[in-house]
């Protein structure tokens, strides 16, 4: 497999794993975590949504989402968003409602409102709220990275585009723009060192998001989640000791996870992901993602 697809669907695959195996201990604190389970390992759904084994969120849900609009609209779409038309944009809102109206197992707050919004008057983005420091946004990024990987440009665009749609805050803007340039400079090759002399740059150019001292929260709100995947990114090289590590912190833990689970998988590429917990995931969503992760890449690269 070529490197950077080994890569792609490694964070892709990764990011999954991440929610499914995170969205357990969803909501826990890291102390009811290791009463119950010692250290959370393994993939079993259940947690407060109840879910089947190996089943995903709405993080992984609704990326999803946002690359069928991706890959609906093509590079077509794509090329003439570039000139100003957004029907693109209008096309990801629509998956949205879409995805919304399939009644997802779980819908944050602040994307309700904003999907909602948007269903009422095609508004794309709303003003400016203090509420909207949320990490759902952030979460459901990585197919506009993909399919704006090597143009810069193209990537704040159209990241910021999709994440108006629902949120609108300085704080979910620079996290999404951060985090999504950090997943295209592992997707290029950057190993842990690199990645973090990286973190330790950005967050001296972002303070709001300094993680050292890790201050253990580990909540939605954006500061947190981000502190949170730096944290244990780059503390752990590998893999799985990043992401055991990271949904142990509870709380938004699908969340975190699975951005974990998508920065160090790009960093380990697809085929040094755990079999035990890549078996147990769902093959319709494994096959979704396998699917996107070669054409969002094919719309990169044709721009
Ligand atoms: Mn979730
Ligand atoms: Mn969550």
């Amino acid at each position: 497999m070529p490197e950077l697809l080994e890569r792609a669907l490694g964070a892709y695959l990764g990011f999954a794993i991440g929610d499914a195996l995170g969205a357990t201990v969803e909501f826990m604190r890291p102390r009811e975590i290791a009463l119950q389970y010692g250290v959370h390992r393994s993939i079993t759904g259940g947690g407060w949504l109840k879910l089947a084994q190996g089943q995903v969120t709405d993080d992984t849900t609704m990326s999803l989402a946002l690359g069928d609009a991706l890959l609906l609209g093509g590079h077509p779409a794509l090329a003439r968003y570039a000139q100003g038309d957004d029907t693109l944009i209008r096309g990801i809102g629509d998956a949205y409602v879409r995805w919304f109206k399939a009644k997802p197992v779980d819908c944050g707050n602040t994307c309700r409102r904003g999907i909602l919004r948007y269903l009422r008057d095609g508004s794309l983005e709303g003003t400016y709220n203090p509420g909207d420091g949320g990490n759902g946004a952030l979460m459901r990024n990585l197919p506009a990275v993909l399919a704006t990987l090597g143009d810069d440009a193209a990537f704040e665009r159209l990241s910021m585009a999709q994440a108006h749609l629902t949120h609108h805050h300085p704080l979910s803007d620079a996290a999404t723009l951060g985090m999504g340039r950090l997943l295209g400079l592992l997707l290029g090759g950057a190993g842990h060192r690199a990645c973090q002399q990286w973190a330790a740059q950005w967050v001296a150019d972002n303070p709001d998001f300094r993680f050292t001292p890790y201050r253990g929260y580990a909540t939605a709100y954006v500061v947190d989640t981000v502190q949170t995947v730096l944290h244990y990114l780059t503390l752990h090289e590998d893999f799985e000791d990043a992401l055991v590590a990271t949904v142990n912190q509870g709380d938004d833990a699908d969340t975190t996870g699975a951005l974990v689970g998508m920065l160090a998988g790009a960093r380990c590429g697809a085929s040094k992901l755990p079999k035990r917990w890549l078996r147990r995931m769902q093959p319709d969503i494994v096959q979704a993602i396998s699917d996107q992760t070669g054409g969002l890449l094919a719309l990169a690269a044709a721009t």
